[in-house]
């Protein structure tokens, strides 16, 4: 084994008993790799240790790694997903359409305004989740809980968005317990509208055992697996 397949290996077993501890079936979880700041050889070294799900969270990176594994890769396209996890300014989502399957940052109307635009060209859909904002500073970017529902009516009105949940940050500084409670209430309340909303992505290296047993489905592990940054 490389030394990247055994901390694959080490974290999937972290991720299996912790669902245990929740009495949760790790059939319900879903591990993201993170392959930001590393190059399209960690994301083809990944798939063949069997990763299906990649997390990138600039396009000015992720764009021109998604097309060079799409040419390296003998895994077929529709086998595996792009996440695009990060902050999206409205002029990229063009760009981040071309590869990104799932969106984890819906977090504004005007990022919302932008793909009602772009998908309305196109014959694709796109599975999204709402961006929480946890803190009480509005500059940091998410919906604040107290706007969810008005927000997750206006994506549901979007036939070419599939709502699958919400998604937020835990706080670094020993707040992730409360963060992801808030977490699972914002979540409940979203399927209270839409019954089929029911993904939670939530969790990182240094929380994701916190988050699997708040009900995490989509955890986005990047340094734990991958090791240090290359760039
Ligand atoms: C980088 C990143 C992660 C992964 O963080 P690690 O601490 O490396 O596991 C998860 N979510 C988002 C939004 C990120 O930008």
């Amino acid at each position: 084994m490389t030394e990247l397949q055994q901390r694959l290996a080490a974290i999937q077993a972290r991720i299996e008993s912790a669902c245990q501890q929740a009495n949760r079936s790790s059939d319900e979880v879903t591990l993201i790799v993170v392959t930001k700041n590393h190059d399209h050889s960690l994301v083809l070294d990944l798939l063949d240790a069997g990763v299906r799900d990649f997390g990138e969270n600039r396009n000015q990176e992720a764009e021109p790694k998604a097309q060079a594994v799409l040419a390296d890769s003998t895994v077929a396209r529709a086998d595996y997903r792009w996440h695009f996890i990060g902050q999206l300014q409205t002029n990229k989502v063009k760009n981040v359409l071309t590869y990104a399957d799932l969106l984890h940052s819906l977090d504004r109307q005007s990022l919302l305004d932008t793909l009602v635009k772009e998908l309305g060209k196109q014959e694709r859909t796109l599975d999204v989740f709402i961006q929480l904002n946890l803190t009480d500073n509005p500059e940091r970017g998410g919906i604040h809980p107290s706007d969810l529902v008005a927000f997750a009516e206006q994506v549901m009105k979007v036939d070419k968005l599939k709502l699958r949940g919400v998604m937020g940050v835990g706080s670094l500084e020993g707040e992730a317990e409360r963060d992801f409670e808030t977490i699972w209430q914002a979540s409940q309340v979203v399927r209270g509208l839409a019954p089929a909303a029911t993904a939670i992505s939530a969790g990182m290296s240094e929380d994701f055992e916190i988050a699997i047993q708040h009900g995490a489905t989509h955890l986005r592990i990047g340094t734990a697996i991958t090791g240090k940054r290359q760039y």
